[in-house]
């Protein structure tokens, strides 16, 4: 019974339709388990997605929401759906590591807000995906435990931060997935893995329980295989929490009938700066998906934004700031590892040094250095300037247009090791993601297109605040006329040994 067609032949694909498979009795969660449990234990040798998978609590989540079923009670909109989080988002009673060793063994108390929302939505979650170690990354090639690889070609990167979790839905090991994105880490591994990922409008979503990085950029959004799998974990996970204090306090409605609504009138503003820094694949994407969104009666312009190709510099002076304050709390006396010394001051040093990868502590010393008196002007402020910059270039770009629309990514998914010796060509990963989140809007990355290897091809989708709705219009439009196959599931394809 696959979310993605099979046996059942179900009228609706993916998540929206498996629950509304179960909800009707037709489909029982414990089998959706069990189905997930074994083909997770066939592919994930292989592609390490996962972490840990938490089969246990899948198969008694399944059986209380097959129980609700028989009683007559409504489980909810994710009724019996597979789920896979990402190891930075935090679950009772299960390891939560951010991939690194400092949080190896360390066992949350409390569930992640977005955790909670999807179990109450009848959500099974099926264990907690790989990532760059503390979401620092573009290729999951950060983590301490061993990178993810991409389910189209497993000699390249899945993508990151967020690798397990686009790699999983990729993969068919569940047919939706959560991430976080801090300056790309949703949509670029969505883009490299023929997936959907959605980073939301800055406070749209809860941040609690959401391990912080960079607290001012980070936010949860989902990885589906459809626009509308996607859209229906957003109802379900965004609204306002009262533990996250950046949370918005207003309803959230009419996502997922966006996705169906088409984008007739919808004035849609090319980003021709991005078009000039990305691949020929990757740029000629983007023009056919203009091309789409013109044929569905979309007024579709060019235009030139080139101070957003700013954000880049910024960001990574101002992520690595709030990262290593936000760091600071791993001292070996609150959290995870202690690595004992003479005194205080060596226990922590040694702490940390056992604690952190090369690339945390990058950042780190980075965050430290641009936060310090008599470089703070010339760095941090100056950033925090450019970023205002960008915030503004795009104000007066949504004077005009209702979306945008760019490359998620300046290539496809590159091979394991290709640009690990040098952080600055994977930091360059991120140089079309990275705007939105200085500014606080929400931006999706749609599988668009396949290169000439067969290697997918994202295309984003950039809104101003809030507006979500005219972002899903326009990605359910573009997921229409995409290039057949140019979305995952891709099981069948690296099953046959590709
Ligand atoms: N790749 C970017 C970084 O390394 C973004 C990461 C993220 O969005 N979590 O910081």
């Amino acid at each position: 019974m696959s979310w993605s067609g099979g046996p059942h032949g179900a009228p609706e694909p993916g998540a929206v339709g498996l629950a509304a498979r179960v909800r009707a009795g037709e489909v029982r969660a414990a089998d959706v388990a069990e189905e997930t449990l074994e083909r997770v234990g066939r592919r994930d040798g292989e592609l390490h997605c996962f972490n840990v998978v938490t089969a246990d609590a899948m198969r008694s989540a399944a059986a209380a929401v097959d129980r609700l079923v028989a009683s007559g009670a409504d489980p909810g909109p994710l009724a019996g759906v597979p789920v896979a989080v990402k190891d930075n988002l935090c679950t009772r009673g299960v390891p939560t590591t951010c991939s690194s060793k400092m949080l190896e063994h360390w066992v949350p108390p409390y569930d992640a807000t977005v955790v909670t929302r999807l179990v109450a939505a009848g959500a099974l979650v099926v264990g907690k995906t790989n990532l760059d170690e503390f979401a620092m990354g573009s290729s999951t090639e950060n983590s301490a435990f061993g990178p993810t690889r991409n389910p189209w070609d497993t000699s390249r990167v899945p993508g990151g931060s967020s690798g397990g979790s686009a790699a999983a839905v990729a993969a068919d090991l569940a047919p939706l997935a959560l991430g976080s994105d801090t300056g790309g880490s949703i949509r670029q591994p969505a883009a490299l893995c023929g997936v959907v990922g959605i980073k939301p409008t800055y406070g749209l979503v809860s941040r609690y329980g959401l391990v912080a990085f960079a607290s001012s950029l980070d936010q949860v959004g989902p990885f589906a295989a459809t626009v509308a799998d996607a859209a229906l974990v957003l109802e379900v996970i965004a609204g306002h929490d009262e533990m996250d204090s950046t949370s918005l306090d207003r309803p959230v409605e009419g996502l997922l009938d966006a996705t169906g609504s088409g984008a007739g009138g919808l004035r849609v503003g090319v980003v021709a700066d991005f078009l000039a820094d990305a691949s020929a694949d990757c740029a000629s994407a983007v023009r056919a998906a203009a091309e789409v969104l013109a044929g569905a009666g979309a007024a579709v312009e060019e235009v030139a934004l080139p101070e957003l190709l700013h954000g880049l510099s910024a960001y990574y002076l101002i992520a690595p700031a709030e990262a290593s304050s936000n760091l600071a709390r791993y001292d070996g006396v609150r959290y995870g590892l202690r690595v004992d010394g003479d005194d205080v001051e060596q226990m922590n040093a040694r702490t940390r040094a056992a604690g952190f990868g090369p690339e945390v502590r990058r950042r780190i010393m980075l965050g430290t250095y641009v936060l310090s008196a008599g470089y703070y002007d010339a760095y941090y402020a100056q950033a925090q300037r450019v970023r205002t910059l960008v915030a503004r270039t795009f104000a007066r770009a949504y004077e005009r247009f209702d979306v945008l629309l760019a490359p998620t990514t300046p290539s496809v998914a590159f091979p394991l090791g290709a640009k690990t010796a040098d952080p600055l060509e994977m930091y360059l990963a991120d140089l079309f993601t990275i705007p939105s989140n200085l500014a606080g809007h929400p931006a999706m990355s749609v599988p668009f297109a396949l290169d000439p290897q067969g290697l997918p091809v994202g295309v984003q989708v950039l809104a101003p605040a809030l507006g979500e709705v005219a972002m899903l219009r326009a990605a359910g439009v573009l997921e229409a006329g995409a290039a057949p196959g140019a979305r995952g599931p891709v099981a069948s394809r690296s099953e046959a040994g590709r």
